[in-house]
């Protein structure tokens, strides 16, 4: 790879090319996952780009085309399965500086932004307006938008609307090609599609196009009862109602009592339900809660964001709060079958006490699911082997967070449109090197 002539060709951008800041922007959250440490570990860049522009954008992607280099896209570096680490070295592309919001339609709702504008950010850019962003990770005070759309899945507004990846939460984008006279393409929400939660392996985004929500003055609600079953009855009861409820999850009490406290209280003993709520869903949330024999234990406004947040005790923020005073947990991510009951037993038999429960309420494929990010105390690969086939074979669909490619940290298959996008925007697959397994050489595997 030509990387000296590269660095010529770029030397007026904002580069970094030695010391702790190279690592650490080679680096991401993989750190979750004892199994990817220390493959991911010794993986570094020759090379950042700060990049604060598309005309930016443009010069290194067609330098790394020219000269075979290959060439990873980087947001905040909050993703936890390294896809932001270079695995083959070269060009790491930093757009975090890139945070103009191109357009907002506040008749429709609709917003394009450039990928390094920071979530939280843009909602409040929106907030004044009476907008919010529909989906948001619970790294919403750090995670840049393209990142999300590249490296997220779900998060707060997954019960309302979905997981990233159904169609209508991305509308659009503008693509800068790897290529070396590279072509700055504007998709539609069809052709987006291939480009969505792809790891930036299929271009590189300078806008990004999704509808907000109308704003809702959300309020932070913890509900506590008194056993893990009479929880998630109140909880599917809660979402299934005509409610207005943004994100909702259930702790086990062992995972409660390692929480730190939203307020000047600590919790109570008992299983929680953490939710956002509507002001108006309130007083039939409390009556609901009451008849369940559950306590209401925490309320406050979500906005203005202070201190810390109950979103940051949900989503991945559980296993951050957890693994702070105690980093020998890990997670899995997996889909549960509906009922939850039968699948929980037969995992809770198999190892009485090591999977704990931290499920999240979300809407798949229109229906609504819980999808557990389960804390368990690593025990090697062996064990993850073992632990993952009993979460299938119980019927739970397992997104495995200790997982390098695109497709083994989704539903295991290839998806066609994520390779076809490689191949027409990236034809010498430089860009993200081995996280989209379907490429090889530009073939589709099976
Ligand atoms: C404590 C914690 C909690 C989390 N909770 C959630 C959660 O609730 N839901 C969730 O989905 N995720 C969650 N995550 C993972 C992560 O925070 C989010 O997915 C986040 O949105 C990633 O954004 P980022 O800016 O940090 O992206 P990065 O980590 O920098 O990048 C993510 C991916 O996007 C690609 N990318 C970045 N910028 C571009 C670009 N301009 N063009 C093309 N590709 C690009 C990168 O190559 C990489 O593959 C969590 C992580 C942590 C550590």
């Amino acid at each position: 790879m030509g990387l000296a002539e590269l660095k010529t060709e770029l030397s007026q951008l904002d580069l970094v090319d030695q010391g702790p800041l190279l690592q650490q922007l080679s680096h991401d959250q993989f750190g979750f996952s004892p199994s990817l440490v220390p493959r991911l570990q010794p993986c570094c860049a020759d090379l950042v780009v700060r990049a604060t522009s598309t005309e930016e954008v443009v010069q290194v992607a067609g330098a790394c085309a020219r000269h075979g280099v290959p060439l990873t896209p980087r947001g905040a570096g909050t993703g936890n399965y390294g896809q932001a680490v270079p695995l083959e070295g070269g060009v790491v592309l930093d757009t975090s500086a890139m945070q103009q919001v191109r357009q907002f339609d506040p008749l429709s709702g609709v917003l394009t932004a450039e990928p390094g504008c920071r979530l939280l950010e843009l909602d409040r850019y929106l907030q004044p307006q009476g907008w919010a962003l529909r989906l948001a990770p619970s790294t919403w005070r750090t995670a840049s938008l393209g990142g999300f759309i590249a490296g997220g899945s779900s998060g707060v507004g997954s019960v309302r609307w979905g997981l990233l990846r159904d169609p209508g939460n991305l509308l659009g984008l503008e693509v800068v090609t790897i290529e070396p006279e590279p072509r700055v393409l504007q998709l539609d929400a069809a052709v987006a599609r291939g480009l969505n939660h792809a790891y930036g392996s299929n271009g590189i985004f300078t806008a990004i196009t999704v509808p907000a929500a109308p704003w809702q003055d959300w309020q932070e609600v913890a509900l506590v009862a008194e056993s893990a079953a009479a929880a998630l009855a109140l909880g599917e009861q809660l979402t299934t109602a005509a409610l207005e409820i943004d994100g909702l999850c259930f702790l086990e009490r062992r995972l409660l009592e390692r929480m730190p406290a939203l307020g000047s209280s600590a919790w109570p003993r008992g299983d929680a339900l953490l939710l956002l709520a509507a002001p108006a869903a309130l007083p039939l949330i409390e009556s609901m809660a009451s008849a369940a024999g559950a306590e209401l234990c925490w309320q406050r406004p979500q906005w203005p964001p202070r201190g810390l947040l109950l979103r940051e005790l949900c989503w991945n923020h559980t296993t951050l709060q957890l693994r702070a005073n105690a980093p020998e947990f890990t997670y899995q991510l997996v889909l549960l079958p509906d009922p939850v009951g039968p699948f929980m037993e037969a995992i809770a038999e198999r190892w009485p006490g090591w999977v704990h429960w931290h499920l999240e309420r979300v809407r798949q494929g229109g229906r609504l699911r819980w999808v557990g990010l389960l804390p368990f105390v690593w025990r090697g690969e062996a064990a993850l082997a073992e632990l993952n086939g009993a979460l299938k074979a119980a019927g739970g669909l397992v997104f495995n967070a200790h997982a390098i490619s695109v497709e083994d940290g989704g539903l295991g298959v290839v998806d066609a449109d994520q390779v076809a996008a490689k191949r027409a925007y990236d034809p010498a697959g430089l860009c993200n090197p081995g996280k989209l397994r379907g490429w090889r050489s530009g073939a589709v595997e099976a």
